[in-house]
């Protein structure tokens, strides 16, 4: 029987999967309603089983920032899989994509694919643990680093989303060994280092958060945790699964200035196909095995097909570097900020927050820097805002704990449709002053 229509796509998707999904962000439940089932992508719209076309805003979470179906992506990826989808042995397609992220991330002297960033950060971290001979872990309340066991505390994103504290089934022991600590707050890191002399393997962070919502670093503070991980000789990880090529081609480290010991990256490097990477000072990497004592592995890693879209995307992106970064600024000031005038004229309370094409319209009077003042936003106004904007055919991610993306392929005709969605949303908010 053929199934059509996302209402009963999701009646059985439910009886399938937990929640009707198979990662927990694409649920609805935090901004009510039913997610609509997508059916294809091009550009900067997505169209869903009934037919209705969105502006999207959350970019499969971060990948698609060149647009859906990137034709250049397309055909080499239609390329890749005539030759066959894997192979489980070398090609030459890997060292074409790792050259390309090595010269876009000087940091990175050598690195390894993976397929998901949860595999990413935790390679990452079990490599720092080997090189330092150290357990303990500091990361930041409200950062996500992929749900493995050590990473999964005060982990922001869909964990925030759902009001859960840490995970079930993350044992007490190893939960333990994960230091977490409110972001942007070098005095708190100061004194785990302090408690904790010469036991702390490594700080991961996101250097500008996307999880908890989008939330800048403060002047100074990636400055500082570079200088105290050097002085305790505990390695720096930059997740840039999330900021890596959106920020600027070079990432957060490249727009900040800060050179980290390690870097995660994942969502664009594999244009959309399952696909990651960490990488760091060849000293750290060489513990790898089969070189060293450290292991790591993985099947479909640096799969034929992820690598032709990664090569497709990236290498668009380093051509392209001096007129994508510039135009991903405009676009994505003309419709946060424009959007954030509609709520001032309305009278909504709004907190925006961005960092080049990634940003979050807190709905808060205060300041947001940090997990605890993200935590301040009405959650109730943003779902109805959400509610109203997929109503009106503009898509964007279902939590107030998420940065909204968009891509090259957004037009300034969409730009100006989003703001004035907005306007309509805002019209009928009740935090509204009555106008009589
Ligand atoms: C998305 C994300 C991850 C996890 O990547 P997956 O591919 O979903 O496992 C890790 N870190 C950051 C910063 C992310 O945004």
């Amino acid at each position: 029987m053929k199934i059509i229509g996302s209402r009963a796509l999701q009646e059985r998707a439910e009886r399938l999967f937990p929640g009707g999904v198979n990662s927990p962000v694409r649920a609805f439940r935090a901004v009510g309603g039913d997610p609509p089932f997508v059916e294809r992508g091009d550009g900067a719209y997505l169209w869903d089983a009934d037919g209705r076309r969105y502006i999207d805003y959350f970019g499969s979470w971060g990948p698609m920032i060149l647009g859906h179906a990137f034709p250049a992506a397309v055909e080499a990826v239609q390329r890749a899989a005539a030759r066959s989808a894997s192979f489980g042995a070398s090609t030459a397609a890997e060292g074409d994509l790792a050259e390309l992220v090595v010269k876009a991330f000087p940091s990175i002297e050598k690195l390894r694919f993976v397929s998901s960033g949860t595999e990413a950060t935790m390679s990452a971290v079990r490599v720092a643990r080997a090189f330092t001979g150290r357990k303990y872990v500091i990361k930041f309340e409200g950062c996500y680093h992929g749900h493995s066991d050590g990473l999964l505390v005060k982990a922001g994103s869909g964990v925030a989303t759902f009001g859960i504290p840490g995970s079930a089934g993350v044992p007490e022991e190893i939960a333990h060994l994960t230091l977490a600590l409110p972001f942007n707050d070098v005095a708190a890191v100061e004194a785990a280092f302090a408690t904790h002399k010469n036991e702390i393997a490594c700080v991961i962070v996101e250097p500008v958060v996307g999880n908890a919502g989008c939330i800048a670093p403060a002047a100074g503070y990636l400055e500082a945790l570079r200088a105290i991980t050097a002085r305790e000789e505990a390695v720096l990880i930059f997740d840039e699964v999330m900021t890596g090529f959106r920020l600027a081609l070079g990432g957060a480290q490249e727009l900040y200035g800060i050179t980290p010991d390690m870097t995660t990256l994942g969502k664009i490097v594999g244009g959309g196909l399952p696909c990651a990477a960490f990488g760091g000072r060849a000293e750290i990497m060489n513990l790898l095995a089969p070189l060293g004592p450290a292991y790591q592995a993985g099947t479909l890693s640096g799969n034929p097909l992820a690598m032709a879209a990664g090569i497709a995307t990236v290498g668009h992106l380093v051509k392209h570097r001096d007129t994508v970064y510039p135009l991903l600024e405009n676009i994505s000031a003309a419709v946060a900020d424009g959007v954030a005038a509609e709520a001032a004229k309305a009278g909504v309370p709004m907190v925006t927050n961005r960092a080049g094409a990634m940003w979050t319209w807190f709905f808060t009077s205060t300041p947001v820097m940090d997990f605890a003042t993200a935590a301040t936003s009405d959650t109730a106004s943003f779902a109805r805002f959400h509610r109203s904007m997929l109503e009106q055919g503009v898509w964007l991610p279902p939590s107030q704990y998420e940065a909204v993306f968009l891509g090259t392929a957004h037009a300034m005709d969409d730009i100006h449709q989003t703001i004035a969605a907005a306007a309509v949303a805002f019209a009928s908010h009740p935090s509204r002053p009555n106008v009589s």
